[in-house]
């Protein structure tokens, strides 16, 4: 039996990857700050099946608690392990971003340091972004487009995608290293925008009222689904060779497409629910976010399977049935 460790358990990514892993026959480890655990327990315990859920085992470590990860490292043999933490905000002012730029880099750079010393042969998978390549000067981005990140997020990532390659080359670790594009599911976190909108309009049509306020609704994006880029995580870690991968659709889509296909969704027209405030406006992006997918193609098979309309539409009626419990 394999077993993984994923950081970042108690994330969107890390709750799919596990019930992915479990499903697999993986022995799965996973990492949490201590008030993060029983949230994760309780959504592993209701949606995973009670056989897999044993084969799961969580540890109150903190990525900032050195000592507790080199015990951790250090005591149980890894044939895996997934890198998935980070503070994960990307419209966090560059300004505010010191915790976001710190606490990546170091954790990254710990967890390699000690899996090279107490366990040199478990693969090591780098949760990179497409905030790597911030603003890019072409679309679609593929792993040779130069990186210029704009963000604290991006920065240090790229940072981490830097650990991980050299840890790779100097010091012959397998590390992996997934670039991936926006990714969503109904576990993402409300503060993103597409679950943002699908929130809205399953609160409107279930009679919660309100209006929605957004940013630029002609912003667009390379939207996946989450569920999706797990299985990519996994492919890139069993690939004969240790490569970086960009993970995407390749199809852009406005913030203006997911209102459509969200509030139709719900029996609704978005234009009469949402309006645009210079509140949520970030600096006007010249060149799109959207990813050349053809290398991971090439080399693991790895395609997504479900469709940007699926995907927004299962949210809104993951959301809907969440107000229909609340009410
Ligand atoms: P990101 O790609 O990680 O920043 O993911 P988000 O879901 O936060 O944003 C995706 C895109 O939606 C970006 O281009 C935002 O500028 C745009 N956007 C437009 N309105 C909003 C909004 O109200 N909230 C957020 N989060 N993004 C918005």
């Amino acid at each position: 039996m394999k077993r993984a460790l994923i950081t970042g358990i108690t994330g969107q990514d890390g709750f799919y990857l596990a019930e992915y892993l479990l499903s697999l026959g993986y022995e799965v480890h996973g990492l949490a700050r201590q008030t993060g655990l029983e949230h994760i327990r309780g959504n592993l315990l209701q949606d995973v099946p009670p056989e897999l859920y044993q084969r799961c085992h969580l540890h109150a470590v903190n990525l900032d608690n050195f000592p507790g990860l080199y015990r951790l490292v250090s005591s149980i043999p890894f044939d895996e392990c997934y890198h998935l933490a980070a503070s994960s905000f990307v419209g966090e002012r560059l300004a505010d971003g010191y915790q976001t730029i710190q606490n990546n880099i170091a954790s990254t750079h710990y967890l390699l340091a000690a899996l090279n010393e107490f366990q040199p042969g478990c693969r090591f998978y780098f949760a990179g972004s497409s905030e790597m390549f911030g603003r890019p000067d072409k679309a679609p981005q593929d792993e040779q487009t130069p990186m210029n990140p704009r963000s604290a997020y991006g920065i240090s990532k790229v940072a981490g995608y830097h650990l991980a390659r050299n840890y790779r080359e100097s010091m012959g670790m397998f590390c992996g290293v997934g670039i991936l594009y926006n990714h969503e599911s109904p576990r993402r976190r409300p503060e993103f925008v597409t679950r943002k909108i699908t929130l809205a309009a399953a609160r409107i049509a279930t009679g919660g009222g309100g209006r929605l306020q957004l940013g630029n609704v002609e912003a667009r994006r390379d939207w996946g689904h989450a569920p999706d880029y797990v299985r990519a995580m996994h492919a890139i870690l069993n690939h004969d060779e240790p490569r970086d991968f960009v993970v995407a659709t390749g199809i852009l889509h406005s913030v203006a497409d997911i209102c459509e296909t969200a509030f139709a969704h719900a029996g609704l027209d978005w234009r009469e629910h949402v309006e645009s405030t210079a509140d949520f406006y970030r600096e006007e992006e010249q060149v799109p976010l959207t990813g050349n997918a053809e290398r991971i193609t090439q080399e693991t098979g790895w395609r997504p399977t479900v469709t940007f309309e699926q995907m927004i539409c299962a949210m809104v009626d993951a959301d809907m049935a969440r107000m229909r419990t609340l009410s």
